[in-house]
């Protein structure tokens, strides 16, 4: 039986004891489903973007607060005059919270996203403890004693005031949530959401809005927990600001963390395993101790310490583990989704004419306080060939290789990409403009499919959003992404390979791959950073191959290096750089004449290690 069949077993089967279960039971089943929303959105948000939030409890006030006085305020419905009948005042306080939540989490994440580290846990820490006590002492919204008095939800002429009524609906919101983000979580925007977990760097080159990306999974994460709000309020009928506070903030965290906060699903099995925990140990710890009080916080806190110890991942995978035999393995990836569409052709922009000049820098100089890491270089790379800057350690190289790529910018001169001045301009400009990279320091999703992480380098060529993501929308055009993926895994002989998981393969392996994502953006000018640093002489003779090939399709290759045999062999020019300045440049014939390049380069070694590699 395959998950799906599983699932949907167990929602027929809760569906069908649905009217014979204990009131207590449904009760519960009905928090179980509104903390896993706000979960759900945590696991988005930490399992999957890599940012952590301590204050989703305070964005459930929100959305319970919002319907509340919508619903209660005499000066509202004064002001409204009856224009809106009873019935639809929860519906406006569900609008009104969400606006609220989404409002406040863009404006937190606009603020502190851009900023690395540790500045939006402390912020949302800030901010669930600040809304509680905003929420105390507003004379509007009732102070401690809170709001009284909610109507319950009415759906077409149905009252949905008992739990056992109301129950369904939660749920349906649930399993329906769950399917849109699993949809969207399997797709371009799932890539590029993940892709902020490789960091900041390789994402923006792979055209990636990372700051852009970071906001709306925040914003997100806050919506589910207003929606989950609203569900709340309408349910106990009253809102006081006790459910909404830090602790319950990092209780939150918890079902995300427990669950496995990797894992959808993990939200589910966290919030019900830390509400079922919460509900025994609040009768049984007391009267063990002999006194009351929130004992299942000391319980929570050894939990969380026994998970992250020995179930790193949370226990979604690992009873994902001890039930694989009663599931298929599961499908290729990628391949289940999007293959039974047919794919759409993506956008190909010719290449340039051989010989044209692609990226050009002008006396570049970089300064770092009073070291001077590049003084005043200049090259460029055309068309059609094969461009190597070659230097010993400390040259430089690095350096140049972030200023011409938008990583960083000169202190002085002007880098230019197809003729445009960079001056300023982030990578992911670069990359739009026809820049592939890959980096001195591997930088894949060492969790995800080969497959999926090429895919990401394609990102730019598609358009699909968020929205036709979560509705199977954008399925033509996924399913041509993955067919262009799976082309430049051929070209970089890794096809055997492409749906093992990328920390599974070798080091060579891994830049092979580095390399297939670059080219699956199609670009015109491609950036290597030491391609062959670590690999094995058969891997070298093979890269060496791919890289000719290209060169004749009329790709632009500037290649930093240190393996001369490799860069001698290979090369059209060669650019020599020493302590930041040019010091040669030529053929490799003409650069291994150069005196100052043997003085520089082997500098005390007697052996002839240049002509050796011209042999
Ligand atoms: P290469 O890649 O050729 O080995 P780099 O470009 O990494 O050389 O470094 C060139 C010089 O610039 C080195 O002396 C290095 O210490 C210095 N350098 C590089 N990056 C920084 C930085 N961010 N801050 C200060 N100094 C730096
Ligand atoms: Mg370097």
């Amino acid at each position: 039986m395959s998950t799906r069949n599983w699932t949907l077993g167990a929602v027929l089967a809760l569906a069908l004891a649905w009217g014979w279960l204990p009131e207590f039971t449904i009760t519960l089943l009905c928090y179980i489903g509104l903390y896993a929303l706000v979960a759900a959105g945590l696991v988005m948000l930490t399992g999957v973007g890599g940012m952590t939030s301590f204050g989703q409890a305070a964005f459930v006030g929100v959305g319970a607060y919002a319907t509340a006085w919508v619903c209660t305020s005499p000066a509202l419905a004064a002001a409204l005059g009856g224009s809106i009948a009873a019935a639809w005042l929860p519906w406006l306080g569900l609008l009104l919270g969400l606006v609220a939540a989404a409002g406040v989490a863009w404006f937190l994440g606009a603020i502190t996203l851009k900023l690395q580290g540790h500045y939006l846990p402390l912020c949302t820490i800030a901010w669930g403890l600040s809304l509680y006590f905003l929420f105390g002492n507003i004379e509007l919204l009732g102070g401690h004693t809170g709001i009284s008095g909610l109507p319950p939800l009415v759906v077409a002429g149905v009252s949905l005031a008992a739990p056992r009524a109301l129950g369904p609906v939660i749920w349906a919101t649930l399993l329906l949530a769950l399917w849109a983000l699993h949809n969207l979580l399997d797709s371009r925007a799932g890539r590029a959401l993940r892709a902020l977990k490789g960091g900041r760097l390789m994402a923006e080159s792979m055209g990636v809005d990372t700051a852009r990306q970071r906001v709306k999974i925040f914003v997100l994460a806050a919506l589910m927990a207003a929606l989950s709000g609203w569900f709340y309020a309408h349910l106990q009928r009253f809102v006081n600001p006790t459910p909404f506070n830090l602790n319950i903030g990092i209780e939150y965290l918890f079902m995300a963390v427990v669950g496995g906060a990797g894992y959808l699903w993990g939200a589910v099995l966290g919030a019900a395993l830390i509400t079922l925990l919460k509900s025994q140990l609040q009768d049984l710890l007391p009267r063990l101790l002999g006194s009351s009080g929130n004992f299942e916080v000391i319980v929570f806190g050894l939990l969380m310490l026994l998970v992250v110890h020995r179930f790193a991942d949370g226990l979604w995978p690992t009873l994902a583990r001890l039930t694989a035999r009663w599931r298929p393995a599961p499908a290729a990836s990628g391949r289940a989704s999007a293959a039974s569409v047919p794919a759409l052709s993506l956008a190909r922009s010719a290449l340039p004419p051989a010989g044209q000049v692609l990226l050009q820098a002008e006396e570049v100089s970089k300064r770092f306080g009073g070291l001077v890491a590049n003084n005043a270089v200049s090259m460029d790379v055309r068309a059609g060939e094969v461009h190597a800057l070659i230097g010993p350690n400390g040259a430089g190289k690095s350096t140049f290789f972030n200023m011409i790529s938008g990583v960083d910018d000169p202190s002085a001169g002007t880098v230019r990409l197809m003729g445009q001045a960079m001056t300023g301009r982030p990578s992911r400009e670069f990359a739009a403009l026809g820049l592939g990279r890959t980096f001195q320091h591997v930088r894949l999703l060492g969790q995800r499919s080969v497959l999926d992480n090429v895919a990401l380098g394609a990102h730019r060529r598609g358009k699909s959003g968020w929205l036709a993501s979560m509705l199977r929308l954008d399925r033509a055009e996924e399913a041509a992404l993955l067919d262009e993926a799976r082309r430049q895994i051929e070209r970089c002989q890794l096809g055997a390979l492409a749906d093992l998981p990328a920390a599974s393969l070798s080091l060579g392996q891994q830049r092979a791959i580095e390399i297939a994502r670059a080219l699956a953006g199609q670009p015109a000018v491609l950036l290597l950073d030491e391609p062959a640093a670590g690999l094995r002489h058969l891997e070298k003779v093979a890269l060496a191959q791919l890289l000719a090939q290209l060169r004749a399709e009329g790709l632009a290759i500037l290649v930093v290096e240190h393996d001369m045999e490799f860069v001698m062999n290979l090369a059209d020019r060669v650019t020599v750089l020493e302590f930041g300045t040019v010091i040669a440049h030529g053929t490799p014939a003409q650069v291994q004449a150069d005196p100052r390049v043997l003085d520089a380069y082997l500098g005390g070694i007697d052996e002839p290690l240049l002509t050796q590699a011209a042999a």
